[in-house]
């Protein structure tokens, strides 16, 4: 058999193909993606980037590296993630046929796990023996705690003070796995300022410590190798949905937080122009609110985290604070390549509100008996709504990024709020 024809060798015929897309497409020797991406950082962080491009450089090609990279996909993750056909909502929406590529299948559940173990052998590689990460809602903190007890690797996650009492359950997994959470008190108490506590180590320590950056953000090189970890998604799709549907999809939809899993499986359909490419923001309570965090449809360019893209900010530079109901697209920027995709017009991007997401989450669970992230509910709901607009010969395929079990808690604080409300209004 040969590659092509099984998903599960796939990744060697995916190492080619990115190799092919790369030849036509971005980031220049510099990071930059059109007038985005680069390097902003102090003096200070320079010579760690450099060292850092230079490993990769040399690695993302070694048939060993991509190996290994490979079999801890394989045995650890349990990739391939299969595609499959979400037959009675496609049925209940009366358009297109929907597909999920099923990233919530993976280990820790999710596709963050895919970049991560890339990192973390990458770190392996340059001789690292300390992993540091920030984390928010937790979910990067557990999948980088995960592969460093795998890998035998010390492990640090900052994460800020506020976050680390409203994430008690992911704190508590990555104790269990063996890393060191530490409280961040400075600032806002939330992620930027977890942000900041890492970047802090990282240059104190950069000797013995390799920084794990969790999506598509922050300086080159991180944004195209997160990109190409993640490629996997959509390299494993260019074979599944021939073999399943005898053909590719009209229509990729991926929700967009930082934007990893989007440009997971975006990237490898990039030069084919046939298929449509989705990018779902986080609507929120409604643009015309403020409370969103839509940052491509919404935001303008400036910098911030190392690289030059799309946020929301105040016209004097400020960011904006911003809301979702899913903590993973709760963050004010999206990744660089996002914002050239977007000015490209190769990719197209949309809102969905908080609303919306979760009428999508409760219909996936009661038509699919499949639970997923409030981040995916973003992707499925438009997924859902443009089928409705296509016929049956046409694809969506959406990617359900991650499951929905971390968000039992706020699907049911909604649920009673929504049933308070009613019990108000018959009264
Ligand atoms: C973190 C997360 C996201 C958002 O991150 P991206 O980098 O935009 O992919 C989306 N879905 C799930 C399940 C997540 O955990």
């Amino acid at each position: 058999m040969t590659d092509q024809a099984n998903p599960g060798l796939g990744a060697a015929h995916a190492a080619k193909a990115l190799h092919r897309n790369q030849q036509h497409q971005h980031p220049d020797a510099q990071g930059h993606f059109g007038p985005y991406g680069g390097t902003f950082v102090s003096e200070t962080l320079v010579h760690a980037l450099e060292q850092l491009q230079q490993a990769y450089e040399r690695l993302r090609d070694e048939p060993d590296f991509l190996n290994e990279f490979r079999t801890e996909l394989r045995h650890f993750v349990g990739r391939p993630s299969p595609i499959y056909h979400a037959r009675r909502w496609s049925d209940q929406m009366g358009g297109a046929r929907i597909y999920f590529k099923r990233e919530d299948l993976n280990h820790t559940g999710a596709h963050k796990i895919n970049n991560v173990i890339g990192q973390a052998l990458l770190a392996r590689h340059m001789g690292k023996t300390r992993i540091i990460a920030e984390t928010g809602a937790g979910q990067h903190g557990v999948a980088t705690a995960t592969i460093c007890a795998r890998f035998g690797l010390k492990c640090v996650v900052y994460m800020g003070s506020d976050d680390v009492r409203r994430q008690v359950q992911n704190v508590y997994r990555m104790q269990l796995l063996g890393a060191q959470v530490v409280p961040v008190e400075s600032g806002s108490r939330t992620l930027k300022d977890a942000l900041n506590e890492a970047m802090r180590d990282w240059v104190t320590n950069v000797e013995d410590t390799f920084y794990i950056i969790g999506t598509v953000a922050g300086p080159h090189p991180y944004p195209m190798m997160v990109r190409d970890f993640q490629s996997v998604i959509g390299q494993e799709c260019l074979t599944q949905m021939p073999e399943l549907t005898g053909r590719q999809p009209d229509h990729v939809v991926a929700c967009v937080g930082g934007g990893s899993n989007a440009m997971g499986i975006f990237y490898p359909y990039i030069g084919d122009e046939s298929v449509s490419l989705v990018g779902v923001e986080a609507g929120g309570e409604g643009l015309d609110t403020g409370r969103h965090a839509a940052s491509l449809t919404a935001g303008s360019p400036g910098v911030l985290h190392g690289n030059r893209t799309y946020l929301l900010q105040d016209p004097k530079g400020q960011v904006i604070d911003t809301h979702s109901v899913s903590a993973g697209l709760d963050y004010p920027a999206v990744g660089p390549e996002h914002a050239w995709l977007k000015d490209t017009g190769r990719a197209r991007y949309v809102t969905v509100t908080d609303d919306e997401a979760l009428q999508a989450f409760h219909d996936c669970c009661r038509l699919e008996g499949i639970i997923p992230a409030l981040e995916s509910s973003h992707a499925l709901a438009h997924a859902a709504k443009l089928a409705s607009t296509l016929s049956p010969q046409h694809i969506v395929l959406a990617n359900l990024s991650g499951r929905g079990d971390k968000d039992m808690h706020t699907v049911s604080e909604r649920l009673a709020l929504a049933q308070q409300t009613q019990a108000d209004t018959k009264e």
